[in-house]
C-alpha cells in the first residue's frame, strides 16, 4: 500500500530543483515500496548531472516528506565537496575499511555531513515548505515506546 501521493512528491522535487539552483540536473524520483530501513536516499552521477531519489512509500519514519525530499536535494548540492572530503580521507587513511584511522575520521565525516545537511533542510523548510513541522522520526518512536504502549 502506498503512503504518499506521487503527484504530490513530484511537485515538491520540481520545487525544490527550482529554488536550490539544480536546473540543470536532471532527477527522477522512485518510490520504494517495500520494507525498507531508510525513509530517502538519493543516487548521484556529478559528471552526467543525474541523480534519482529514492522515497519510502512503504513505512516512511519521517512525517515531513517534502522536508525529506530538500534533504536529499541538498546532499546533491553538497556531493562535490562530500566526494573531495571522502577521496581525501583516503589519501590519508588508506583503503582499509578497518583501520580505525580511518573508520574514526570517516564516521566523524558522516554524521557532520548528515547533521550539517539536516540544519539546512529545516531551514529551507522553515522559509518554503507546506509542513514547516520538524520530523522527529526515530526519537518520536522511541517516546511513543516509552511511555504510549
Ligand atoms: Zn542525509
Amino acid at each position: 500500500m502506498s503512503v504518499f501521493n506521487s503527484g504530490e512528491l513530484r511537485g515538491y522535487l520540481v520545487k525544490w530543483q527550482d529554488i536550490l539552483r539544480l536546473r540543470d540536473w536532471d532527477i527522477k524520483l522512485e518510490l520504494v515500496t517495500k520494507e525498507w530501513r531508510k525513509t530517502g536516499d538519493v543516487k548521484i552521477d556529478r559528471a552526467d548531472k543525474v541523480a534519482i531519489v529514492l522515497i519510502n512509500d512503504c513505512n516512511p519514519k519521517q512525517t515531513n516528506i517534502e522536508a525529506v525530499i530538500i534533504h536529499e536535494l541538498i546532499h546533491i548540492k553538497l556531493w562535490g565537496m562530500d566526494q573531495m572530503i571522502e577521496s581525501l580521507l583516503h589519501a590519508l587513511y588508506g583503503a582499509d575499511e578497518s583501520d580505525p584511522k580511518l573508520e574514526f575520521a570517516y564516521t566523524q565525516f558522516m554524521e557532520l555531513l548528515e547533521v550539517t545537511a539536516q540544519d539546512l533542510t529545516k531551514g529551507y523548510a522553515e522559509l518554503g515548505a507546506e509542513d514547516k513541522s520538524v520530523s522527529y522520526g526515530r526519537i518520536q518512536k522511541e517516546a511513543d515506546e516509552e511511555w504510549k504502549k
